[in-house]
């Protein structure tokens, strides 16, 4: 008989024979043999036979709780964990500092791509870790001899025209004013220097640094200001709030709690690459505070990627290092032997990409994230499910596979925070989404990932467009974090940890889906229909 383990909220499967062959007494909830339905992960994966997210559903579980109560919290590595299981991917159409304070905001992480020079990916970290949070990113700051046409440059470049003023011409230096559009525009000659136009600083409503977020919101929406440069004990600059983005705020939902490094500013992660270069890049990240690395590669069970964790691990101990891409057990064992603290786990699977197409080798993502997991999970270190994620079903779907946290790449590209400029293509407000092995991509340097070498042929394993403007990432993570929660709630899981129980004792059950049954889960027969998520 099977029966029901009365220590678990959900059932636990166990064969039991009374002495003569017979079950006893049927109790009112347990359950036999023929009740139990589907599969579970362990017969479905082990079929020889490769699927992808779509072609997995879940059962639906016993409810006893609600979606809010359920919890995320989640490894992303060995040392870190955070509260959001979402992560951004290190794309050049993904990641860049807005990204990663965004990401870290809404208590996931962001990880800086690295198609650009080891300088500009520091200066992009250094914002992170500069950010605090409910000031704006990247507060304009100019010294008292800039002149009005640096304001005019300012305005094409980045749609403001206010700048402070402090004598370094940068934040930490000392406030000595501000200039908005009204205090310079109708001077004719623009080479006017800033000084000579400023509102000076005993003018100014300034906050301290030393109030909290809400008393400085407070102060700027009380004081009818549109800015309120915010100064430490000293009168330096530390920040900057203003009217606009305290209001824009206040139309997202919650953030939930942000995810922050020891020393209390954002969690910031950054990808590179195997190359001896990369070694120094390493280091030079890791001394402006970056609290993970990602080697970049999308076949990671390499002896360039093994020698890198190894020396990573000696030379640079205090970084967290996540190998990968792998797809399978063996590749991931090699790459846990080498001390990844964390694995990255899809080939093939994104959305921008050509790999299986064009290499022949790559897995089936769910099966991927299903295996690789469960040789992680002996080693004890965390993967991220990455690639492939459209949805929140399929976020749903990788963290009860196995996955400790999901990596997204299309799903950000697109909003606000993503690197490049909106512009119109037939009507439609879009953004530039490449892959990185894509022949774009790789003209401006990442080749690397892909293991091309300069001087030989290229042939692309991504392909280059467009995707539509999805707003702000920091209104989208909250809502697709809502609806993993309301997954878990349906299949009757209360936590991460809760998940893995009822996947590995077999409660979890799940089947595959025909053509027209994935057909009927999605819309269907409709005249029209306008899809809102939220
Ligand atoms: P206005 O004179 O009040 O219309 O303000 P601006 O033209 O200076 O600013 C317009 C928008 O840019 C507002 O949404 C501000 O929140 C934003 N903004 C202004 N200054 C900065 C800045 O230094 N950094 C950032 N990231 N945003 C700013
Ligand atoms: P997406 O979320 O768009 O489905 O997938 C993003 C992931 O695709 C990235 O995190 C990265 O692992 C992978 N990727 C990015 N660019 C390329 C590419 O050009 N080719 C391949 N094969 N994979 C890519």
């Amino acid at each position: 008989m099977l029966f029901r383990s009365r220590q678990s909220t959900h059932l636990t499967y166990t064969m039991t024979a009374t002495a003569n062959g017979h079950a006893g007494k049927r109790k009112a909830d347990d359950i036999t043999l023929d009740e139990v339905d589907g599969f579970s992960a362990a017969q479905l994966f082990g079929k020889g036979v490769c699927y992808t997210y779509d072609d997995v559903i879940f059962h639906p579980g016993h409810i006893d709780f609600g979606a809010p109560e359920v919890e995320l919290t989640t490894k992303l590595t060995r040392n870190i964990s955070i509260r959001t299981p979402i992560v951004s991917s290190p794309m050049d159409t993904v990641t860049e500092s807005d990204m990663a304070i965004a990401m870290a905001s809404v208590g996931g992480a962001g990880f800086l791509h690295y198609n650009m020079t080891q300088e500009e990916q520091v200066a992009h970290l250094k914002v992170v870790k500069a950010h605090r949070l409910g000031y704006v990113t990247r507060p304009e700051v100019r010294g008292p001899d800039a002149t009005l046409a640096e304001c005019d440059a300012l305005a094409t470049s980045r749609g403001f025209t206010s700048v402070v003023v402090t004598d370094t011409g940068i934040v930490g230096g000392k406030l000595l004013g501000l200039v908005s559009s009204r205090d310079g525009d109708l001077a004719m000659d623009r080479s006017t220097k800033l000084k000579d136009v400023m509102t000076k600083a005993a003018d100014l409503v300034t906050g301290k640094a030393s109030q909290d977020i809400d008393t400085l919101e407070d102060i700027l929406l009380k004081s009818k200001k549109g800015k309120l440069p915010v100064v430490n004990d000293k009168g330096e600059l530390v920040g900057l709030m203003t009217r606009a983005s305290v209001k824009s705020k206040k139309l997202l939902p919650p953030p939930g709690a942000p995810s922050l490094d020891k020393k209390g500013r954002l969690l910031c992660g950054a990808a590179i690459g195997t190359r001896p270069a990369d070694k120094e890049r390493a280091k030079a990240l890791a001394a402006e505070g970056m609290d993970m690395v990602i080697l970049d590669s999308s076949q990671g069970d390499s002896v360039y990627q093994i020698e890198m964790i190894k020396w990573l691990k000696t030379n640079v101990p205090e970084l967290d290092v996540i190998g990968g891409n792998v797809v399978t057990q063996l590749q991931a064992k090699r790459l846990l032997e080498a001390g990844a603290d964390a694995l990255r786990v899809g080939m093939g699977s994104g959305s921008i990409c050509t790999t299986q197409e064009v290499c022949a080798v790559g897995r089936g993502q769910a099966t991927a994230v299903y295996k690789c997991s469960n040789l992680a999970a002996q080693f004890g270190v965390p993967i991220i499910a990455d690639g492939g994620i459209q949805n929140s079903g399929h976020i749903t779907k990788a963290l009860t596979l196995g996955a400790s946290v999901a990596m997204c790449g299309s799903m950000f590209a697109g909003t606000t925070e993503a690197p490049g400029e909106y512009f119109y293509d037939n009507g439609v407000r879009v953004k530039k989404y490449r892959g990185m092995g894509s022949l774009d991509a790789m003209a401006k340097g990442s080749d690397t990932r892909y293991l091309s070498e300069s001087g030989h042929l290229k042939v692309a394993q991504g392909v280059s467009g467009t995707v539509k403007d999805k707003g702000p990432v920091m209104k989208m993570v909250p809502y697709l974090t809502h609806g993993v929660k309301q997954g878990f709630q349906d299949m009757g899981a209360k936590s991460m940890e809760h998940a893995t129980e009822l996947r590995n004792n077999g409660s979890m059950r799940m089947e595959t889906r025909t053509g027209a049954a994935q057909k009927e889960g999605g819309v269907h027969d409709m005249h029209s229909y306008k899809k809102v998520a939220w």
